[in-house]
């Protein structure tokens, strides 16, 4: 990594806090990256890094992505990540976490943490004993509880607008998906799909997932390699990152590729690759928000409505229609028209938050 301020600066990071306390043996990261739009918001992860730099690294590069991510999906929050340096199978949670809570509590509401790779719920609740400033809460403590039923909502509302684009109707009825992995999300997409009327071909490295998936829902299955090899019209991957690649591009059959897995393009040229080869994507963190725009709806608002997010969670659909609409405009791939569409609501705000409403001297 090049010298942080260099990097911050290349970015126009805000912030980056280093929390750490020698009796508990705790090291933590927070990386604020903008907050234009709201407060910094952005998960915890717990992670064994090589380096301190690796771990400063990480909190950085995700920080700005959760800003691309509530950018683009109409919210009105910033970017921010924590990263603590440890191995997460750790036992003493409590001390640990309430030590970050107190870290982001001095923060006043610039950062808000959620549960991320490494963190739980009961993580998070030994946040929330030492501040306010913490979604992804169970439902007793106020949050919104399980949010993967939300983010495969999500990803089929994308989905959805993918298929109005290339088949000039957004039905799912008939068309035939195949879902790459069938954890939190992916089993939800399958059940959701189903009752959409798709026919599915299903794939997880975990066999029971596998079968109880073809038990409930009359899905058929393949060994997770010839999921790629697989002739349909949607690709939905929920497992891995890095799936789009030069190898699987030269399998894959699908017309669109829409999912919930983050990162899901190798290298960026691949975001061009598959449209060379006639095939749409559904930007990852476009069609992957609806867990966190159900999360954080409550915020501000007051309380968990049901109702409420998932009609925010369904505007996913009219998101990556302007997607479509900025990427036809400037002649750009979906993946640079996602981040572009980030990019002017950040400026436009920025732009909006120059009228200041006390004028006092
Ligand atoms: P999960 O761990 O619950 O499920 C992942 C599933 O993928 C598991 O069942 C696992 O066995 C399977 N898997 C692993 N390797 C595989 C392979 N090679 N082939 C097929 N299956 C494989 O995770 P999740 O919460 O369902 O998240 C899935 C993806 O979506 C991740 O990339 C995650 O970062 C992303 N995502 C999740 C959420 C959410 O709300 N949970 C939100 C946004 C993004």
């Amino acid at each position: 990594m090049e010298p942080i301020f260099a990097y911050m600066e290349r970015y126009d990071y805000e912030n980056l806090f280093l929390c750490q306390d020698k009796a508990l043996d705790f090291k933590a990261i927070i990386a604020i990256h903008d907050t234009t739009l709201g407060p910094a918001t952005g998960g915890c992860r717990m992670w064994q890094y090589d380096s301190e730099m690796d771990a400063i690294e990480d909190a950085l590069r995700l920080a700005r992505g959760m800003t691309y991510k509530y950018a683009a999906a109409g919210v009105n929050l910033g970017g921010g990540k924590t990263v603590i340096i440890g191995d997460p199978k750790r036992k003493d949670r409590e001390p640990i976490f309430r030590a970050l809570g107190k870290f982001i509590n001095r923060l006043g509401g610039k950062y808000i943490t959620g549960e991320d790779v490494g963190t739980t719920l009961k993580d998070m609740e030994y946040i929330r004993m030492e501040t306010e400033h913490v979604v992804t809460l169970p439902t007793y403590l106020g949050g919104a509880g399980d949010i993967a039923p939300m983010t495969a909502f999500g990803v089929i509302r994308a989905m959805q607008a993918c298929c109005k684009r290339v088949y000039g109707s957004d039905r799912i009825k008939g068309k035939t998906v195949t879902v790459q992995g069938l954890g939190a999300v992916g089993h939800n997409v399958v059940e959701q799909l189903s009752g959409l009327g798709a026919n599915m071909v299903v794939a997880d490295i975990d066999h029971q997932k596998v079968e109880a998936m073809v038990e409930n829902y009359g899905v058929d299955k393949v060994d997770t390699e010839a999921i790629y090899d697989v002739d349909c019209d949607i690709f939905c991957p929920c497992a891995l990152g890095a799936i789009v690649s030069d190898e699987t591009l030269a399998r894959l059959k699908c017309t669109i590729i829409c999912g919930s897995a983050n990162n899901q393009l190798k290298e960026e040229r691949h975001g061009e690759l598959l449209e060379q080869k006639g095939m749409v994507y559904a930007p990852d963190y476009i069609a992957n928000a609806g867990g966190t725009i159900y999360d954080t709806d409550r915020l501000g608002i007051g309380g968990v409505s049901h109702e409420r997010g998932k009609e925010k969670v369904s505007r996913i659909y009219q998101n990556m229609e302007r997607v479509f609409e900025i990427a036809d405009r400037d002649k750009i791939s979906t993946y640079l028209a996602a981040d572009r569409m980030a990019e002017e609501r950040i400026r436009e705000i920025a732009e909006v938050k120059k009228y200041r409403d006390d004028l006092k001297p």
